[in-house]
């Protein structure tokens, strides 16, 4: 990896086809980095195993070359900083775990789903800050639990200071923020704060994009990130898609997918050309090639406010960028 050159990464989760929000987010991580002469980095985040599937990762790799967003490290181009897909990163996080465990950072967590949501999250959506019932267990109370823990990590009285891209200065204080999170979770599965920190981290990614509803985890990444010796990326979190009524544009709620709209006819251009429009990249309404939109587009022109993406879209595209 040369020194100095900036390195972005697109990790999306294959647990559904790739649809418009995660099209926005791979735009844009695109444009900086190829703004910038960098690297992109595609990572497939598949350490949820009950949710990932094999079907929705090869999609993706089609869809976003459908797109033209190509990558220049990823699972199937390979790169110095591989394997790209988490499922293929174990042993990574172990020696990460091992490492925090060596510190006496962890403990086991023995708290039920019922009693985590009874102490739940202030507003929904909110991660909910873990009290600390499990922290001064003894050795002897452990012995005597028969489920399987979670592992969780200590988190200091801290404050991490960042300036987000678009956010601007962001100041959390850790206890307030996410409390003792979990890193591993009891069936075993690495949790996502930990193999996104350690990814970051050991990819030497320097430049994060990703949706603002990952603003809040950030904090807790940054720390966990020095934490295991490194520097900290810089971070852009960007505006959401949404629908007329507000509603997140997602695939949970069945999101418009790239696959539909390339049924409908709609060419990658046109896509990218609206979604740049419609996040102000763009001053005019019109459908501009790849390569010009790479020239023309203006990230700074980016704001934290919502975009509304237009009902029956694949009509809207058609009679306004023909
Ligand atoms: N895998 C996450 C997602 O698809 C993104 C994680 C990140 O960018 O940090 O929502």
């Amino acid at each position: 990896m040369t020194a100095g050159i900036m390195r972005g990464r697109f990790a999306p989760s294959p647990t559904g086809y790739l649809h418009l929000g995660n099209v926005w987010t791979a735009f844009l991580c695109w444009l900086q980095v190829r703004q910038q002469g960098g690297k992109l980095i595609l990572r497939i985040e598949d350490n949820d195993e009950q949710r990932s599937k094999e079907l929705f990762r090869q999609a993706f790799l089609e869809d976003l070359t459908w797109l033209g967003l190509l990558w220049d490290e990823g699972p199937d181009t390979g790169g110095p900083a591989g394997p790209y897909t988490q499922q293929e990163r174990y042993a990574v996080y172990a020696a990460a775990l091992r490492q925090l465990q060596e510190r006496g950072l962890l403990y086991p967590c023995y708290c039920t789903r019922a009693r985590l949501q009874s102490i739940g999250a202030p507003h929904p959506g909110e991660q909910y800050l873990y009290d600390g019932h499990c922290r001064q267990m003894s050795l002897a109370e452990r012995r005597q639990m028969t489920r399987t823990p979670s592992l969780r990590i200590r988190v200091p009285a801290a404050e991490i200071v960042f300036n987000d891209g678009v956010f601007g200065r962001k100041n959390a204080f850790l206890p307030a923020t996410c409390g003792d999170f979990i890193v591993r979770r009891s069936d075993g599965m690495y949790a996502y704060q930990l193999a996104v920190s350690v990814d970051d981290a050991l990819m030497g990614v320097t430049h994060v994009l990703r949706g603002a509803d990952l603003l809040a985890s950030t904090a807790q990444q940054i720390w966990l990130i020095r934490l295991l010796g490194y520097e900290a990326p810089a971070y852009t979190h960007v505006p959401l898609l949404v629908d007329s009524d507000g509603h997140r544009l997602s695939k949970r709620q069945n999101g418009i997918t790239v696959r539909y709209l390339r049924e409908q006819g709609i060419d990658s251009d046109t896509l990218l050309s609206y979604l740049a429009w419609r996040g102000h990249l763009l001053p005019d309404r019109r459908r501009y090639s790849l390569t010009e939109l790479k020239k023309r587009c203006d990230l700074q022109k980016l704001t934290a406010e919502n975009i509304v993406i237009h009902k029956n879209l694949e009509n809207y595209l058609s009679l306004f960028f023909p």
